[in-house]
């Protein structure tokens, strides 16, 4: 009996914990129940039976989250972002696609294509990696950690970095294996917000550093060049509105547009990535 308990209590936290982070998992996961009884039915109490049920749920998962999800987010008018379609457009890391976190509205994505386009033209070669951006399906349905992305018109970009050692540019790579985390710090004589928030009181605005492996952190530098040149071709697209990024790096690249803002010391550090919104 306390055994069944345990066991269903578990299985509403697995659901709860795929809502959160896949948000359709959990109901991939329920729509999995009847084959499960059909594996309890076919094969023995064991070992077998443990691989081949996550087996069945991982399977329906990725077939509902490659090929039925996009179908059924256009009427919701959101659309998945390139996942191997453009050269010059990339998810850093493919996990952001697995997780269905890569959702936008139509005219973000059209945005995005355009400057990669652009992009190419300027830097041969160069490919933008996208991290979070949105779940496919619900207004105000907020992927966590980044609350505000919830309207399909919210996406983060990858700065650009060069190989320390060898100085050759690199493609949808960061210092950091998820995006987030690695930060180019203030320098000195450069205004320094983290410094500041954590003197507020705000303790999460560099946590995410305390989670995030920094071994790769010397390996890159920072490519102010091609970082600027994307923010430039952001800022001047028309359906852009805002973005974020940290002061002291607006500052680094000389950068003076009213689009982009400071987040305030309530958010995390944007010395890691660039948030872009669309109007
Ligand atoms: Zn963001």
């Amino acid at each position: 009996m306390v055994n069944k308990i345990i066991k269903i209590i578990g299985f509403i936290i697995l659901i709860i914990v795929l809502t959160v982070f896949t948000q359709v998992g959990g109901l991939v996961l329920l729509a999995t129940i009847p084959t499960f009884h059909l594996v309890n039915k076919k094969l023995e109490k064991g070992v077998k039976r443990k691989i081949v049920k996550p087996l069945i749920f991982i399977a329906f998962y990725l077939f509902v989250t490659f090929l039925i999800v996009p179908l059924l987010a256009k009427p919701f008018g959101r659309v998945p972002m390139p996942v191997y379609g453009n050269a010059n457009l990339k998810p850093l890391n493919i996990f952001t696609c697995i997780l269905n976190r890569h959702y936008v509205r139509p005219k973000l994505r059209q945005s995005l294509e355009d400057v990669a386009e652009k992009m190419e033209r300027n830097y041969p070669g160069t490919v933008i990696a996208y991290l979070d951006a949105n779940f496919p399906f619900i207004y105000k349905f907020p992927l966590y950690p980044h609350l505000s992305h919830s309207d399909g018109k919210k996406i983060d970009l990858a700065f650009f970095y060069i190989d320390s050692s060898t100085k050759v540019q690199l493609n949808k790579s960061a210092p950091s294996f998820i995006g987030y985390g690695v930060y180019e710090d203030p320098q000195k004589g450069e205004t320094n917000m983290p410094k500041q928030c954590a003197k507020l009181g705000y303790w999460q605005y560099s946590y995410l550093h305390y989670f995030v492996p920094q071994w790769k952190k010397d390996d890159m530098i920072f490519d102010q060049k091609r970082t600027k040149q994307l923010i430039l071709l952001l800022v001047n697209d028309q359906r852009i509105g805002k973005m974020f990024i940290e002061p002291h790096l607006k500052e680094r690249m000389k950068l003076s547009s009213k689009k982009i803002r400071f987040h305030g010391c309530n958010a995390v550090r944007h010395d890691d990535h660039i948030h872009v919104q669309i109007k």
